[in-house]
């Protein structure tokens, strides 16, 4: 609800998001669109916790954000990994952090069994493309099975088949899980195949352009013939 927010740059407030207000239902698919540089990974952040919004409120459940909290899992633009530990080890941290891991061992093999990367546990991120780096990060997210997915170009890097299977991952997923998405594309197309909701934010500072709602049931893919072949 109206949420606010600027950074300073050389000294001069920088506004970056200007009056930002929406309701995800519980369970919503919804696609954030917008220029490059107009806030969005920004409005992110403050959903995560990461930083207080300047101005306004955001709410989980009815409840007000106080710091960052896993059960906003959040998947950053870049992967972000631990370089220095393992595949395993990075989508081990938070079971770790919650003093779960002992417990909770099968359900990091199952993440990396959700991104196609169980037989890369002992590998170290050098050792990963950008896109494995990327699914890696994604099963570090949907291991602590948070109520609300924060996805930031999460597949932005990734070769087209792959993009394609991930596409149909997230929302199988999705649809088995229960979870909301808040899902940051420039790629309308994923958008419109993913969301059920697409938000459309203005040049920086962000504010809301647009609010559509797409009820095209699943799946919604092409189903080109030859793509479907390639990604056996
Ligand atoms: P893109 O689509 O390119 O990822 P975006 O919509 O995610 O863009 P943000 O990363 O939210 O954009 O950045 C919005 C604006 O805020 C940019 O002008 C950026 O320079 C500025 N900005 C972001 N983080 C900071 C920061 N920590 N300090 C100062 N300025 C920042
Ligand atoms: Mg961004």
């Amino acid at each position: 609800r109206g949420v606010g927010h600027a950074f300073a740059l050389n000294g001069a407030p920088l506004p970056v998001l200007d009056d930002v207000g929406f309701d995800v239902a519980p369970g919503a698919f919804v696609a954030l669109l917008g220029p490059s540089g107009c806030g969005k990974s920004t409005l992110l952040r403050l959903v995560a916790g990461l930083e207080p919004p300047g101005r306004g409120e955001i709410a989980v459940d009815g409840v007000p954000l106080r710091g960052p909290d896993p059960s906003r899992g959040l998947v950053f633009q870049d992967p972000t990994l631990y370089p220095w530990r393992s595949v395993f080890g990075n989508v081990a941290v938070g079971p770790e952090a919650r003093g779960v891991l002992g417990r909770e061992r099968g359900r990091v093999d199952a993440a990396l069994a959700l991104v196609g990367l169980s037989g890369f546990a002992e590998a170290f991120p050098h050792q990963l493309s950008g896109g494995m780096a990327q699914r890696v990060a994604l099963a570090r997210a949907l291991v602590n099975e948070p109520p609300l997915l924060l996805l930031d170009e999460p597949l932005g890097k990734l070769d087209s088949l792959t993009r394609l299977a991930m596409q149909g991952e997230l929302v199988r997923l999705w649809r088995e899980k229960g979870f909301s998405a808040l899902l940051v594309t420039h790629d309308v197309e994923e958008a419109l195949v993913l969301a059920q909701r697409i938000i459309v934010f203005s040049d920086r500072p962000a504010r809301i352009k647009a609010d559509i709602a797409n009820d095209r049931p699943y799946p919604r893919h092409r189903e080109d013939p030859e793509l479907v072949e390639a990604r056996r």
